[in-house]
């Protein structure tokens, strides 16, 4: 039984493996971030029980204690020393859901990793659904929570807004991005890094890796045990962390790119109302001195200067990253008839 404790030292990459689940290696390994829930751990340890028995495959499950404060830690240890297919992992303080997934992640030894939250909102009886989807070939399976139980104002209202935009720029259209119950097959989970909160960014920082995204349907009930951890204040940071995803994803290998062509840009304008400045004066002797105009060609010639000296800082940044790490530039899926490793 391999329980994280306090005494042990903190985690660094990838931790050692459980043997748990009498050596058999399970299939699913079901991921759950928690923080302060005490009142639904044994609900939601009814509900998975009854859902690993329904969906039929060797399951582990993962919970994280994103450093609670209750006696939610108390309750998991409990329940892990009598259930070996519990494996708690707790942090030294709260670190947020985006750490507590990555950490459930390295623990995880399934084909498939299921994500959902901890508070029961999610119903664990739609693995099955998720499952199909997989076995079809998808590498990731969002669950789209069409029926949701939360207001309608500071709720379903923005986060409806933020799923278009999200599509919109991402290109991988989901309806319900928010959604934690979703499923991934491990492999594309490795070439996924999380930071920040961006979590919720998943499918969209797997699919610029290569991943295949769908969505189906699934329940959702109102939250009956404890608080929600998050307010509307999450919208901002959402949007931010769209600008951080889309910029990464479309400009990492190529930041001049971005910041050159609006450097450019405005460089051009500048000179060009400049021009039309000094022809005034040229030709017609106009006195241009006291002119807004002059203000702003300056000023967008100076922070077209400056932008592209910030493409051209971004660029060497980008070496940096990616041959300081001998990091690929794209991924490969496999090769046939590899021959580069052969002696010559
Ligand atoms: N959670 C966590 N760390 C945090 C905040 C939340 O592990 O810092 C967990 C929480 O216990 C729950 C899940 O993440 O299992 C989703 O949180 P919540 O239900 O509050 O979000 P909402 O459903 O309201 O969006
Ligand atoms: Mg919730």
């Amino acid at each position: 039984m391999a329980l994280i404790t306090e005494n042990d030292a903190p985690m660094v990459g990838h931790v050692q493996k459980p043997t748990a689940t009498q050596g058999v290696r399970p299939r699913i390994s079901i991921v759950i971030p928690l923080y302060n829930e005490e009142d639904s751990i044994p609900h939601l340890v009814e509900a998975l029980d009854a859902a690993i028995a329904n969906c039929g495959e060797p399951t582990e499950v993962i919970i994280v204690d994103d450093g609670s404060r209750d006696r939610s830690f108390a309750l998991l240890k409990e329940l892990a020393e009598r259930d070996p297919r519990f494996t708690i992992v707790r942090f030294r303080r709260n670190f947020g859901q985006t750490a507590a997934f990555a950490a459930g992640f390295a623990q995880a030894r399934g084909e498939v990793v299921i994500t959902m939250d901890a508070d029961l909102q999610n119903d664990p009886m739609d693995i099955p659904l998720l499952m199909a989807k997989i076995d079809e070939g998808y590498d990731i399976v969002s669950g789209w929570r069409k029926n949701r139980q939360d207001r309608w104002l500071d709720r379903k209202l923005p986060s409806m807004l933020a799923n278009r935009l999200i599509s919109n720029v991402t290109d991988v259209r989901l309806h319900d991005y928010g959604c934690s119950l979703k499923a991934y097959r491990t492999e594309v989970l490795q070439h996924v890094r999380l930071y920040g909160e961006l979590h919720r960014f998943i499918p969209a920082l797997a699919s610029q890796v290569g991943a295949t995204v769908t969505e189906v349907p699934v329940n959702h009930r109102a939250r009956k045990y404890g608080s929600s951890k998050y307010g509307i204040s999450r919208t901002i940071r959402v949007m931010l962390d769209l600008i951080n995803v889309w910029f990464l994803g479309a400009y990492s290998t190529r930041p001049i790119h971005v910041f050159g062509t609006l450097g450019l840009g405005s460089m051009a304008l500048g000179i060009l109302a400049g021009l039309y400045l000094t022809a005034l004066k040229i030709f017609l002797g106009a006195s241009i001195g006291n002119r807004p105009l002059l203000l702003l060609a300056v000023l967008l010639v100076v922070i077209g200067v400056q932008l592209v000296t910030m493409g051209l800082l971004a660029e060497m940044i980008t070496r940096t990253y990616y041959e300081s790490q001998n990091k690929p530039i794209y991924v490969v899926r496999e090769i046939v008839n590899n021959h580069s490793d052969d002696a010559l």
